[in-house]
């Protein structure tokens, strides 16, 4: 684990700290590193811009991700390059809650002190939180045909046709309660 993407929040510097990165697949695919779930799918370094400031007992991390991953789509099963992007926007606090906070510090994630953070498992974390289950290859993808299972992207079909042209096409919006 490379040590810069551990950060220990009782040491940061007045100046905070900040990162303009790509940070490695390998790592966060590397089911060794953190406790996140890892990143298996990816198709090449994330991008990460993101900082680190303290304001009062707050440590706010906020930023924004870009990365790419080989997915497949919803409708036509394809497998496709999906691009993925997200912000970053985290609040630590070192100890404990207390009872009575108010509903600012409410989002706030609080550490032991000295209160590590790795930073692989934050981005895996940003990337589950913004998952979809359910993506297309693209907008205007048409899926595959319900009858034949062509590919209708990259062919036509006659079934439609066929059905419409077929004097009991009617009969099948009927629903047999
Ligand atoms: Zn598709
Ligand atoms: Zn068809």
């Amino acid at each position: 684990m490379q040590q810069r993407w551990l950060v220990t929040l009782q040491d940061l510097s007045a100046g905070g700290r900040q990162w303009d990165a790509d940070v490695p697949q390998a790592l966060l695919a590397d089911e060794s590193v953190g406790d996140v779930a890892p990143l298996r799918d990816l198709l090449a370094d994330m991008h990460w811009q993101v900082r680190l400031q303290r304001a009062g007992a707050l440590f706010r991390l906020i930023g924004s991700w870009q990365g790419v991953m080989r997915r497949q789509c919803c409708r036509c099963n394809a497998q496709f390059d999906w691009q993925m992007q997200g912000d970053t926007a985290w609040a630590f606090q070192l100890g404990e809650r207390l009872s009575g906070t108010d509903d600012d510090a409410s989002e706030c994630e609080y550490l032991a002190a000295p209160g590590e953070i790795n930073l692989i498992d934050i981005l895996r974390e940003d990337v589950w939180l913004s998952w979809q289950a359910d993506v297309l290859c693209s907008a205007a993808c048409k899926g595959l045909c319900q009858s034949c299972g062509a590919d209708l992207n990259r062919e036509t079909c006659h079934c439609r046709a066929d059905e419409s042209d077929h004097p009991f096409a009617a009969l099948r919006n009927l629903r047999i309660e």
